[in-house]
């Protein structure tokens, strides 16, 4: 059989079996991941054996996390104003809603890497769609000059809070929601055997 996949060392590295601590995979047993069955090469992931390409997949992506990201932190600004404009409520506790939503959002998209660039991705989507949700109040000073200004000057707003020690319990929100995007992204644990070989269906006896 051919080695169609690339990302995986050659079978002449594979380790030889009886595996530690596992029983030895016959040729044709099931990936746990895909189902698919496994004919050469095989990794065993939480005691489990998973196929090559399943290996792959689990790293994620980059482009998928950012897409689930950038929808759950719509939706928690969307969340925001919606409350705003239907019952004229500040609900500031949304920014730890969007923390664990963007949070989950982001891990979906990066299954269990554990690359740490998709934390911070879900640490700043979350105080991007946090700040967002003060920009309302932003525009209706009077030396803001519309939007966009209104939008820009919410990014920092932050900082300035920080600084004149004002609105505590916004900062103190924000600080949760980050945190808790920081916790909601984080990869679960994983560990990682292998490749193995299978054992051949001819070679039965052992
Ligand atoms: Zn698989």
């Amino acid at each position: 059989m051919e080695g169609s996949t690339s990302s995986v060392p050659p079978a002449a590295d594979v380790a030889p079996l009886p595996l530690p601590g596992h029983a030895p995979l016959q040729a044709g047993a099931p990936c746990s991941g895909c189902r698919q069955p496994i004919m050469d090469q095989f990794f065993v992931r939480n005691g489990e054996a998973i196929c090559p390409s399943c290996l792959t997949a689990q790293e994620g992506s980059f482009r998928e996390a950012l897409a689930y990201g950038l929808g759950a932190a719509l939706l928690s600004i969307a969340l925001y104003y919606g409350i705003f404009f239907a019952w004229h409520i500040k609900f500031v506790f949304v920014a730890v809603i969007a923390g664990v939503l963007i949070g989950g959002a982001v891990r979906r998209g990066a299954r269990v890497s554990n690359r740490l660039g998709y934390r911070w991705l879900a640490v700043v989507l979350t105080y991007v769609a946090v700040a967002a949700t003060y920009a309302h109040a932003l525009a209706e000073l009077s030396e803001v000059t519309g939007a966009f200004d209104a939008a820009l000057r919410s990014l920092y707003l932050p900082l300035v809070m920080l600084w004149w020690r004002k609105n505590l319990v916004t900062l103190i929100l924000l600080g949760f929601g980050v945190h808790e995007a920081w916790k909601f992204s984080a990869p679960p644990y994983v560990h990682v055997e292998g490749p193995f070989l299978v054992t051949p269906p001819a070679a039965s006896s052992t």
